[in-house]
C-alpha cells in the first residue's frame, strides 16, 4: 500500500497535509484558562456547518456510532417508540442500536437503493393518533448504497401529519460535503463525525442539538454517563470538558473549519457534486449500474456500483489493493460481493478522482470484466474538461 495514493473509501477520508500538521501538537493542559479560546469558536463555527442558529453543538470523543448512541440515550426512554426506514447497512445499524437500548422500533422496510420514503413516514405518523411515536429517524446519506434522501420532504410529511415527534438525522457522510440545513428542515438531532467531510482523524462525534432535544434530555431515562448532554453542555458553557478532550482533533477541527470556510461551503458542495458527476459518467461508460435507483437519489459523496453477474466485487477490491495499492469500499450487508463503492468525499480533486477511476479500470481489465480499458476514464475526463474552472479552490487552500 503506497502512502502516496489517496483512499477511495467513503470514510475515513484523505487527510490534507494542512490538517495533519494541525493535529500534530504537544500535550496541553485542558484545564488551563485558555482552553475556552479553542473550544468556544469551534462550537459556534460548527453551527454554521449544520446551518443552525437556534440549536447548539455537542461533541464527544467517539466515532459516529457514539454520536448515534448519544442522540438516542439523551433524548429517549426505554419503551419509547421510534419510526425509522431501513434501506442500507447504516440505517440497519442505527435500528440495531435503538433495539439494544430497548426502544420500540417501528421499521419501514425499503429496497436498498431507495431513499427515505417521505410518503410512508407521513402515513405512519398520520395513523399514530395518540402520538406514541417520539422520534423519526432518517439516514441522510446511506453510505452503503450511495443514496441521498430528501430530509426536507420528511419534515414536510411530519408537519402535514401535524405530528410532534422529533426528527433525528444521521448526516455522518454528508455534513460538510453536501448541503445540510438543520434549522430549515426542523432537525432535532443531527449526528456526524470528524473523519468524513471534516477530513480529520476518527475520534470526535459531532452532534447538532435543537432546543427541543435539549429539553427532552432533561427527562429522558435511557442510561448514559460518558455521553451525557447535560454534563458536556454544562462543562462547555463554563469553558471546560467533563473529562479529557481529544485535543489533537480539536486543533485539527480548527484548521478544517478554516479550510471549509476559505473554500466556501457552497463551493465545497459544488466540488463534491462535480467530482461525483465525473465518477457517474465513468460508471455509465463502463455499462455498469449504480445501486441508487434514480438521479434524484444520487449521493455526491459515495457511489455504490454493481459488478456484472458472475463477478465478485470483493475479488475486485482485493485485487486493486494487492496490485495497485489503493483502497475502495467493499459491498456491505446484502451487497457484499455484489457491489463496490467509490468514496468521493473530503479532500479530493478531479485529478485524484481520475486516478481512482483509471485504477478500477486496470483491475477490471486484469480480471476479465467486459469493460473497455479507458472508457470510464475518458468519460470522466470529458466531463471534467467541460466543467473545469480556473484555480480550483481546494488547491489554493491546501
Ligand atoms: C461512517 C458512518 C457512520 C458512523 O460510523 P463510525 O465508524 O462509527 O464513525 C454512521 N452513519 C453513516 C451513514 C456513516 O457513513
Amino acid at each position: 500500500m503506497s502512502g502516496q495514493n489517496p483512499v477511495f473509501i467513503p470514510g475515513p477520508t484523505n487527510i490534507p497535509d494542512r490538517l495533519r500538521y494541525a493535529m500534530s501538537i504537544q500535550t496541553m493542559d485542558h484545564r488551563a484558562p485558555d482552553f475556552i479560546e479553542l473550544l468556544a469558536p469551534l462550537l459556534s463555527d460548527l453551527k454554521k456547518v449544520f446551518k443552525t442558529t437556534t440549536g447548539q453543538v455537542i461533541t464527544f470523543p467517539a466515532s459516529g456510532t457514539g454520536g448515534w448512541e448519544a442522540a438516542i440515550t439523551n433524548t429517549l426512554s426505554p419503551g419509547d417508540k421510534v419510526l425509522v426506514a431501513r434501506f442500507g447497512m447504516f440505517s440497519h445499524r442505527w435500528i440495531d442500536l435503538c433495539q439494544r437500548h430497548k426502544l420500540d422500533v417501528e421499521i419501514i422496510e425499503c429496497e436498498w437503493g431507495e431513499g427515505a420514503p417521505a410518503d410512508l413516514y407521513g402515513e405512519r405518523l398520520a395513523a399514530d393518533a395518540n402520538h406514541e411515536i417520539k422520534a423519526v429517524l432518517v439516514t441522510h446519506n446511506e453510505t452503503a448504497t450511495g443514496v441521498r434522501s430528501d430530509i426536507g420532504a420528511v419534515r414536510r410529511a411530519m408537519d402535514a401529519a401535524a405530528h410532534p415527534a422529533m426528527l433525528y438525522v444521521d448526516c455522518v457522510s454528508s455534513l460538510a460535503s453536501m448541503d445540510f440545513r438543520m434549522d430549515e428542515w426542523g432537525v432535532d438531532l443531527a449526528v456526524s463525525g470528524s473523519q468524513k467531510g471534516f477530513m480529520l482523524a476518527t475520534g470526535m462525534a459531532i452532534i447538532g442539538v435543537s432546543q427541543k432535544a435539549l429539553e427532552a434530555s432533561k427527562t429522558a431515562q435511557c442510561p448514559r454517563t460518558f455521553f451525557d448532554f447535560g454534563d458536556m453542555a454544562g462543562a462547555n458553557a463554563n469553558g471546560g470538558f467533563p473529562y479529557t478532550p481529544p485535543l489533537q482533533i480539536m486543533y485539527g477541527l480548527r484548521a478544517s473549519l478554516d479550510m471549509l470556510f476559505e473554500e466556501g461551503l457552497d463551493n465545497v458542495f459544488a466540488r463534491h457534486n462535480r467530482i461525483a458527476e465525473g465518477v457517474r459518467e465513468a460508471v455509465r461508460a463502463w455499462g455498469l449500474d449504480l445501486c441508487a435507483k434514480r438521479p434524484d437519489l444520487y449521493s455526491d459523496t459515495v457511489s455504490a456500483i454493481y459488478v456484472p453477474d458472475g463477478f465478485n466485487s470483493d475479488d475486485l477490491t482485493n485485487h486493486i489493493f494487492d496490485t495497485y495499492g489503493v483502497s475502495f469500499g467493499v459491498g456491505l450487508g446484502q451487497m457484499a460481493g455484489k457491489a463496490f463503492r467509490i468514496g468521493h468525499l473530503g479532500s479530493l480533486t478531479d485529478v485524484m478522482a481520475l486516478s481512482g477511476i483509471s485504477t478500477v479500470e486496470m483491475a477490471m481489465a486484469d480480471l476479465g470484466y467486459p469493460v473497455e480499458l479507458g472508457s470510464g476514464t475518458r468519460a470522466a475526463q470529458e466531463y471534467y474538461r467541460r466543467t473545469a474552472t480556473a484555480r480550483p479552490a481546494l488547491q489554493s487552500a491546501a
